[in-house]
């Protein structure tokens, strides 16, 4: 807790508002207490001025942070389940990218009201995605003000084994996890859903909306492909920019073949096969992973997706010059490789 000084202004919370302490306790270090005691190396958790943990022998620390801002990431009126589910699910998929074993995970929550209808679901969203992955919450911050929640997750990989944006090689393949471009067109639909006040109505439309607010993180896949992949991105900010990024952190470019492109039933459906492709293609939100194998490990890749609960699509290739290609029957065509820049005035 701070200090509350002159500059802070006076809160006034609504008569269902917690405080502080109260509410660390209430959603976070109770629920969070169970998981910590399984995982068996969180030896100080959430209560003292810093978690304690054991590091496996023979093990690298892998530590992620990503931030969602309201407005910015998720539009206001979202649902508290999902954006407590995004704000793991992202970082989740920051360590599924470096095929690590997520371990711990630490929560900076800024909220203008302390209030249970918000509070209840968040934490909920957030630990039942804890859940199935074995993540312990151990720690965090909670301040007031506009709507904005930190995550950084902790993890591990056996010495030397992470993946990197930077091993790929001209003639290795380039593969994409899931069906990317259905998020971007998700949060079109719910966007253009919240301008007319109302809700999705398709079921295409709902099926989109629902892959935009709760991304699965492909921490299965992340793991499988370690030791195997030569280079490994998580795609959040649109698959050519993602791309195009393992493509130069390799000092190599690299070839997508439109046609190839893994678009779901319900994108092809709510936005046809050209605009879905553009979405797969610059659409951001997606959280699959894009990674690169040597064309000679093939067959390897394939006999370890047989455990993977995942569809992975070759898409394209590496190349030796650089830059990103994306091409449809052998002709190149125009697509926005620059993906989204914060601090790029948008046009
Ligand atoms: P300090 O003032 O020493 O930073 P705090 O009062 O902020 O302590 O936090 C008390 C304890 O609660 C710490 O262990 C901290 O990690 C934890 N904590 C605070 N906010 C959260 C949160 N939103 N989620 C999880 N743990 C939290
Ligand atoms: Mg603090």
């Amino acid at each position: 807790m701070e200090a509350s000084g002159p500059c802070v202004p006076a809160r006034h919370p609504g008569s269902s508002a917690v405080g502080e302490f109260e509410l660390i306790e209430r959603y976070f270090r109770s629920p969070a207490e169970a998981p910590a005691r399984q995982r068996g190396d969180v030896v100080l958790g959430i209560g003292d001025d810093a978690a304690v943990l054991d590091m496996p022998a023979g093990r690298q620390l892998v530590a992620a942070l990503d931030t969602l801002v309201e407005g910015r990431h998720f539009p206001a009126g979202c649902s508290p389940h999902s954006i407590g589910h995004r704000a793991l699910a992202v970082n989740l998929s920051d360590l599924a990218a470096m095929g690590a074993d997520p371990a711990w995970f630490l929560l900076a929550l800024t909220l203008p009201v302390a209030e249970p209808v918000f509070l209840e679901p968040f934490a909920q969203g957030l630990l039942d995605l804890a859940r199935p992955y074995g993540v312990a919450l151990v720690g965090g911050d909670t301040t007031a003000g506009p709507l904005a929640v930190s995550v950084q997750v902790l993890g591990s990989v056996p010495v030397g084994a992470a993946l990197t944006r930077s091993g790929a090689a001209p003639g290795d393949l380039l593969f994409v996890s899931g069906t990317p471009g259905d998020a971007a067109a998700g949060l079109q639909a719910l966007l253009g859903a919240q301008a007319l006040r109302g809700a999705p109505s398709s079921p295409h439309a709902l099926t989109l909306v629902q892959r935009f607010l709760y991304p699965e993180p492909r921490v299965e896949l992340g793991r499988a492909l370690r030791g195997l992949a030569s280079a490994c991105i998580d795609v959040s900010d649109g698959l050519a920019a993602d791309a195009g990024r393992l493509a130069a952190a390799s000092g190599c470019g690299a070839q997508i073949d439109a046609a190839r492109l893994p678009l779901s039933e319900a994108l092809q459906a709510a936005a046809g096969a050209e605009r879905g492709a553009m979405h797969a293609l610059t659409g951001g939100d997606d959280y699959e992973l894009c990674f690169t194998v040597p064309a000679q490990r093939r067959s390897e890749l394939e006999a370890r997706l047989t455990n993977v609960k995942c569809r992975v699509t070759c898409i394209g290739s590496i190349e030796k010059q650089s830059g990103l290609r994306v091409t449809q029957d052998g002709v190149a065509i125009a697509c926005d490789t620059r993906g989204y820049d914060h601090f790029r005035a948008a046009g």
